[in-house]
């Protein structure tokens, strides 16, 4: 590359996008405090989209330094009020070991099971959305119709059971093995969780799936949508499924809601 070459930022390499570098963090401290400032943003991101649900509804991310314990959202704070200080640190059995809140135990026993078996998940992301929970109605998968709904090709599951509304233990370890290896599990009758390996990237699934979902409920209110074939569906999901592409795609709504909120840094 010349010295009048400036290098180009996304481009196309086979089978997908070449992307920018994911941070690097100067002690597991740094990436603890990055980890939580992103999770602060991301409940006010879920915010700003109406995807908060009462006291339902949860982000976590895995702590760095104590890698079984997790990062959660404090028990009745508005998505939209939600600051680093409030945050809770969390065990596998749902023991408070850091925070003034108290927390939704019920609640944060699928994201205990999906982080304890799933050790390659930084993040997971569920709340009662209004497209996530009409279409977890219908008991089936997303089909790819759009580019969108494309990342999940493959890459999701269908939890074909309810329990009620306090998870089980059982129930809870049943949702994480229907997840698999998977980045979304729709719940029947309940709606869904994304997970990630950045905190970025399972916000912005479940963003996206949203987004998908509204997709399929508008073509099918006045048609039935066309599918794109399963060949061209896989090559889409691995052009703006990976796991760099959820990362980098939540950058705009991330820095937005950094600089215009910056109170959630306190
Ligand atoms: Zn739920």
């Amino acid at each position: 590359m010349g010295h009048s070459e400036k290098e180009l930022g996304l481009t196309l390499v086979k089978d997908g996008l070449k992307w920018p570098p994911m941070p690097e963090f100067a002690s597991p401290q740094e990436e603890r405090l990055h980890r939580k400032q992103r999770l602060a943003a991301a409940y006010r991101i879920f915010a700003l989209h109406g995807l908060e649900s009462g006291i339902g509804g949860h982000i976590t991310v895995r702590d760095p330094i104590l890698t079984d314990h997790f990062w959660v959202n404090p028990l009745g704070v508005h998505f939209s009020r939600i600051k680093v200080s409030d945050l809770v640190l969390v065990d596998h059995e749902g023991h408070i070991k850091e925070g003034h809140h108290t927390i939704n135990a019920a609640a944060y026993a699928i994201h205990s099971s999906v982080h304890r078996l799933r050790p390659d998940v930084i993040a997971a992301a569920h709340s009662h959305s209004r497209f996530s929970t009409a279409f977890a109605t219908l008991g089936r998968t997303l089909p790819p119709i759009s580019q969108e709904a494309c990342s999940f090709y493959e890459d999701h599951a269908l939890y074909d059971g309810y329990d009620g509304v306090a998870a089980s233990d059982s129930e809870a370890i049943r949702i994480a093995n229907a997840l698999g290896s998977k980045k979304a599990v729709i719940c029947r009758n309940h709606g869904v969780f994304t997970v990630g390996h950045s905190l970025e990237e399972a916000v912005f699934w479940f963003i996206r799936m949203e987004r998908a979902f509204e997709q399929f409920f508008l073509a099918s209110s006045v048609g039935v949508p066309v599918e794109i074939d399963p060949a061209t569906a896989l090559l889409a999901s691995r052009q703006v499924g990976s796991h760099q592409s959820g990362w980098y795609s939540l950058t705009p709504l991330m820095d937005k809601i950094l600089i215009e909120q910056p109170d959630l840094l306190d």
